[in-house]
């Protein structure tokens, strides 16, 4: 847990957010900015910086993200049409939060290659 960090700031219920999802491990909410019609930030209670920060005893972490990722997509109807999952790392892969997570993109198509 960090003091300055948004993702650890909305943890501690610091700023005004609505889980749609909340384990002892996890947090999901909304992205402020959706990219697509459903748009869940999943999020990792021990605040981890990067993916480059993962280490083996952590990295269970990732699975427990995913499946919440998939019970979410099961939730909101998108297990069918499908959706996509995203983590980006440091400057180049578009990170700007750093406290690792996991976008859920569903409900429209989604373009590849992402920009
Ligand atoms: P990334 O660019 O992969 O680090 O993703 C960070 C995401 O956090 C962006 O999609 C932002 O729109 C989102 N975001 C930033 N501030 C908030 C907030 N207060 N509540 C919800 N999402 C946020
Ligand atoms: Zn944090």
């Amino acid at each position: 847990m960090t003091t300055d960090c948004l993702f650890c700031k909305i943890i501690r219920g610091e700023l005004k957010t609505t889980f749609v999802y909340e384990d002892d491990k996890v947090i999901a909410f909304a992205d402020i900015h959706p990219q697509a019609p459903t748009h869940f930030l999943i999020v990792p209670r021990q605040h981890i910086s990067t993916l480059n920060d993962l280490v083996p005893n952590n990295f269970s972490i990732i699975a427990h993200m995913t499946q919440v990722a998939q019970q979410l997509a099961s939730d909101y109807q998108h297990t069918e049409e499908g959706y996509r999952v995203v983590m980006n790392c440091n400057a180049a892969g578009g990170q700007s939060v750093f406290h690792i997570h996991m976008h859920l993109l569903a409900g429209r198509d989604l373009q590849w290659p992402p920009g």
